[in-house]
């Protein structure tokens, strides 16, 4: 399939990329670089644009005959959401009201959507399943609602065909393609972890150990990001294949404590790190784990790597190796 994957620049975006080539399919790449890197594609076709621009996009369809399209432009710090939620309206909303309709009137009509655990908000049963209700606690987790509500009427009004993942928390890296996590600032726990082991943080803040949890540290499901990127592949598929889409959650159904987390990242590296205790983070849920069975059951996703050893060694790798991310010159 001609697939354009609009957000292929950033830190999941780019292993997309690679998990759709390493499946025979053509990919084509659009991204604003606002927070994404150039040099997280090398393989594919790439231009510089905004997925609002319906010209720039128009174009490119008819050009490359785009057949389906998988859409991760979109702000993801969730406190900045807070801060400011009129970027994260425009953006997401906005912007992506613009694009669903540019894609579905030049006659694209097979949509994989980067959703998140954000639209469940801070659930009180676990694991979560799709048919939990939302409660989002912050503009982020909404702003994922929103696009997934529009997908749904212009699946009503255009036969759209779509598919939301929502995903819980993704970390990893393909190291040997030159792919990994990159972010600045960065805000995600395994990449502070190994810049501190780096020597490049003093130490690691853990937002609160107060939480009713065994350890008093938040749990989070943590899933390989070429695990999360190769339910694209199936979700594509499926679709093109006529296989009904809707909202399926990606994780490992296992939850790990930030302090666990710790553990297996000192335990990966051999070094051990400094941990400060810092107040509660605004808006963080104390366990979020994923019921990944539909995923599993409907669309034969099986993770292979769904141990946080594994997931922790691939980030590791790709921090030793490019300690500065993808900006060498620092
Ligand atoms: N966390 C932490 N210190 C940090 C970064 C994160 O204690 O410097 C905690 C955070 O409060 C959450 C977990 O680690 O409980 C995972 O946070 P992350 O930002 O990686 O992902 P999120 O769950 O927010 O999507």
């Amino acid at each position: 399939m001609k697939v354009l994957v609009v957000g292929g620049a950033g830190y999941i975006g780019s292993h997309v990329v690679l998990e759709l080539q390493q499946a025979g399919h053509d990919v084509y790449v659009l991204d604003n670089l606002q927070t994404g890197h150039r040099e997280a594609v090398a393989t594919a076709p790439f231009f510089p644009g905004d997925i609002a621009d319906n010209e720039l996009l128009s174009r490119l369809i008819s050009e490359h005959r785009i057949e389906a399209a998988v859409h991760l432009a979109a702000d993801s710090t969730v406190g900045l959401s807070m801060q400011d939620p009129g970027i994260f309206f425009n953006n997401n909303v906005g912007k992506g009201a613009l694009f669903l309709d540019t894609l579905v009137k030049t006659g694209v009509k097979i949509l994989v959507f980067s959703s998140s655990a954000a639209v469940y908000g801070s659930p009180d049963n676990m694991p979560i399943k799709e048919s939990h209700p939302l409660n989002p606690v912050n503009v982020y987790g909404s702003t994922k609602i929103m696009f997934e509500e529009m997908m749904h009427w212009y699946e009503k009004i255009y036969g759209l065909r779509w598919m939301a993942l929502r995903y819980f928390n993704a970390a990893g890296a393909a190291p040997g393609y030159g792919i990994g996590e990159d972010h600045n600032p960065e805000t995600h726990l395994i990449p502070i972890i190994l810049q501190t082991i780096l020597g490049q943080r003093q130490e690691l803040q853990i937002f609160g150990n107060d939480y009713p949890t065994p350890d008093g540290t938040c749990i989070r499901d943590y899933i390989h990001v070429a695990d999360l990127s190769r339910a694209h592949v199936l979700g594509l598929e499926a679709l093109s294949a006529g296989e009904a889409g809707g909202v399926y959650n990606l994780g490992n159904g296992q939850g790990f404590s930030v302090r666990e987390v710790v553990r297996v990242c000192e335990a990966v590296t051999g070094q051990k790190i400094a941990a400060g205790i810092s107040p509660r983070r605004f808006g963080d849920p104390p366990v979020l784990v994923a019921s990944a069975e539909k995923i599993k059951s409907e669309l034969g996703w099986v993770p292979q790597y769904p141990d946080l050893e594994s997931i922790a060694a691939s980030a590791w790798e790709w921090h030793r190796l490019n300690p500065n991310g993808f900006n060498k010159q620092l």
